[in-house]
């Protein structure tokens, strides 16, 4: 049985329903997610002008080879609508695999593992909630040590999102 680590990241509301959609996706007869991170908040890297994403990172334990995961990821993305109109511009969904075993390779469709993750906070912060330990292949490095060697202002605004307790302190505020 194979092992890998996908990020997904939503900033085309309702947020929460694309990870959700994309959660019951994936479990399928060939994948089995193992372990969640927290949802984050976290504002939008390279092109700017758009809302702030929700980002999570998942465990899963799939037969799949990595470019039958990468097909599933891609069939997932066309289902829940997702439009390539911008580099890094809005998008209801993305999924993309950070790491796959120990697997270290570069195709034209396929870099695992995936080639930016190492300076996004959006990935580290929460790979590092699920999997501090984690080596990888290419950098041979920790996510812990990898998120250590952030710059700080990667990982500033990225906060816990949680639903229930914003509408909380919301209610908090009104009253
Ligand atoms: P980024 O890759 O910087 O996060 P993105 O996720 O917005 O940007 P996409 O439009 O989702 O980019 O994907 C562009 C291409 O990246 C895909 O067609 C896919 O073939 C390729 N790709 C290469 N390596 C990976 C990987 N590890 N995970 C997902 N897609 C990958
Ligand atoms: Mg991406
Ligand atoms: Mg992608």
């Amino acid at each position: 049985m194979n092992k890998a680590y996908l990020a997904l990241g939503t900033n085309i509301d309702p947020r929460q329903s694309y990870l959700s959609r994309a959660m019951e996706l994936l479990e399928n007869e060939k994948i089995t997610i193992l372990k969640k991170s927290s949802i984050y908040e976290t504002p939008p890297v390279g092109y700017t002008d758009q809302a702030d994403f929700l980002n999570m990172v998942l465990e899963v334990q799939t037969v799949l080879s990595s470019e039958g995961l990468l097909n599933t990821c891609q069939t997932i993305e066309k289902e829940l609508g997702r439009e390539r109109l911008i580099r890094f511009g809005p998008r209801t969904i993305d999924l993309d695999i950070l790491v796959y075993n120990d697997e270290n390779k570069k195709t034209e469709r396929l870099t695992i593992p995936h080639p930016r993750m190492h300076e996004r906070g959006f990935v580290l912060v929460p790979l590092h909630e699920i999997a501090p330990n984690l080596k990888l292949p290419s950098l041979n490095k920790t996510t812990d040590e990898l998120l250590q060697e952030l710059p700080a202002k990667e990982k500033k605004d990225i906060t816990i999102w949680n639903k229930s307790e914003q509408g909380k302190e919301l209610r908090r505020f009104e009253n």
